[in-house]
């Protein structure tokens, strides 16, 4: 049986007539338009020299063609390459010198920063802007629909997609055909998704967040999306008048929060909202329930893994905690020096293994050795624990543990502690490099108002609520956290910026 994704997805399409894409701008995409168009941007593929197993970087802007591209490079056996709107031609120069594509699809606009890169590492470029136009729109309308799926099998690569960067240099992660495919009917599944759904689609489409959850359910669903080029409130509130889903990270939401056309009416036509790649605060989560009526479900994935666990449709979605394992997926917490399983209820190392667990990192056999075990677990970086119910709490990565005096503490736990705080509108909290300590616990506060939470309130209200070794030393307000695109808190940005504090 051919195991390519694309063929697995054209047999389980249940109406070629049906919309599959649209965007803000009226345009129309039907599942048999999809197909087409694939087909024929799979045969310009091939004329521009593509093979399987080659990789096709797409730097552009979303719109429907991009994702008529991903289709079309995982027909031709390739593998797509994704990569952020947002790296400047130094940053790009990393990623085609590491992955070698054999075509890199930009914007014409970032030809000429791209081309030296393009050269020494023997790639082609072609474009494709905003509006879905360029010289491969032009390669494609002029090449036949027809293209013959090229066979994969499971264990091939589908895609290559590099990790947000938010703890070092972003790392390719090799996802296969069977990755991709068993994590959409996992989430299918999970979510109840069905043909009837819209989804509002305001996510980037070079991370998984957008691409492949968002896409992936979607499409593997006979359902339509709406791709909004960017998060935009007014559109995303007009849109939940006829929409089903949003999938958003937490700034969508908190967001969506201090906007007064939010209420129960407005979300009343919804059936469900998601939350990922960023801790969704239990407050974010308890105001939009106040609000809506709706209980936000938030889920837990990466890149190198797709989705582990999610809230459970039917059945408490509990804020904090990202939920239960995703069908076919087995979560482990262990010790992160012997990597024994620990009992329920202790923090330690989140390890996953499944169906969609990556094949290794892109040309790094020894990041790939340590962190992906001979069992197949993967060891996340993430660490977590189990409640009395089987729900995953994660209480922040491995690399943002401040180990004080010998105490380990744990930032999410005195961040919850800091936010529940009158006046504190969010919080980070940080290791800083401390002559008596090793770490000294650093709080970074955003106040709800300029003179709100000071530094002595703040302590003050957590002596005696936090052991002593746990409170912070200091407490530092800022107008707001460093942030990357995914919403993520940048916290080595808080820890270059504080790192004389103590010294
Ligand atoms: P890098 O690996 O390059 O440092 P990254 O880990 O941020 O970057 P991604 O793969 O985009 O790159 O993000 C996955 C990470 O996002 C997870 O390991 C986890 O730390 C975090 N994450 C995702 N969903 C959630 C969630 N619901 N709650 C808390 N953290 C989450
Ligand atoms: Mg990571």
């Amino acid at each position: 049986m051919n195991a390519n994704l694309f063929d697995i997805l054209h047999n389980a399409i249940p109406d070629f007539g049906a919309l599959a894409i649209e965007t803000v701008g009226g345009g129309r995409l039907l599942y048999g338009d999809l197909v087409e168009r694939s087909g024929r941007m799979a045969n310009a593929l091939v004329a521009l020299g593509v093979a399987p197993g080659d990789r096709v970087a797409a730097q552009v802007e979303k719109s429907p063609e991009v994702i008529v591209l991903y289709l079309a490079t995982v027909r031709a056996g390739a593998v797509f390459l994704p990569l952020n709107t947002a790296y400047t031609s130094a940053e790009m120069d990393y990623f085609v010198a590491d992955a070698q594509p054999a075509v890199l699809v930009c914007d014409p606009v970032r030809v000429d920063g791209l081309s030296d890169a393009a050269g020494r590492a023997g790639t082609r470029i072609v474009t494709l802007d905003a509006a879905g136009q360029g010289s491969l729109t032009d390669l494609a309308a002029g090449a036949p629909a027809d293209f013959a799926t090229v066979p994969r099998e499971a264990e091939d690569l589908a895609a290559l997609l590099y990790t947000s960067g938010t703890t070092g240099r972003s790392k390719g992660a090799m996802l296969t055909h069977g990755n991709l495919v068993s994590n959409a009917a996992a989430l299918r599944e999970a979510w109840h998704y069905g043909a009837s759904d819209v989804l509002i689609h305001a996510l980037p489409i070079f991370h998984t967040h957008g691409l492949f959850v968002a896409s992936n359910v979607t499409l593997f669903s006979g359902a339509s999306m709406i791709l909004l080029p960017r998060f935009d409130p007014d559109c995303i509130l007009a849109l939940m008048d006829r929409a089903t889903v949003l999938m958003g990270v937490p700034t969508f939401y908190t967001r969506l929060l201090g906007d007064d056309r939010l209420d129960r009416n407005r979300a009343a036509r919804m059936r469900l909202f998601i939350s990922g790649s960023a801790p969704l605060l239990a407050d974010t989560h308890r105001a939009w329930q106040a609000l809506t009526g709706h209980a936000i479900l938030e889920r837990y994935g990466m890149t190198e893994t797709n989705m582990n666990a999610s809230n459970p449709y039917h059945g408490d979605r509990i804020a904090g905690t990202v939920g239960l394992p995703l069908p076919g997926v087995r979560i482990a917490v262990t010790d992160p020096d012997s990597g024994r399983e620990l009992p329920r209820g202790e923090i330690g190392m989140i390890e996953v293994r499944g169906p969609n667990v990556f094949k290794g990192y892109w040309r790094m056999p020894d990041k790939t050795a340590a962190e992906l075990r001979a069992n197949g677990f993967f060891i996340t970086g993430d660490l977590g624990r189990f409640d009395d119910r089987g729900y995953l709490h994660i209480v922040g990565r491995a690399k943002d543990l401040v180990i004080t005096g010998g105490y380990n503490v744990y930032p999410k736990e005195i961040e919850d502690a800091i936010d529940a705080l009158p006046g504190v509108a969010e919080s980070a909290v940080i290791g800083l490099p401390h002559p008596d300590l090793g770490e000294a616990v650093t709080a970074v506060v955003v106040p709800d108002a300029p003179d709100a939470a000071s530094e002595s309130a703040v302590l003050a209200a957590l002596d005696g609520r936090l052991a002593r070794f746990k409170q912070p030393r200091r407490v530092l307000p800022v107008d707001e956290l460093p942030r990357n695109t995914m919403g993520k808190v940048q916290k080595n940005l808080l820890r270059e910026r504080f790192a004389d504090l103590y010294l």
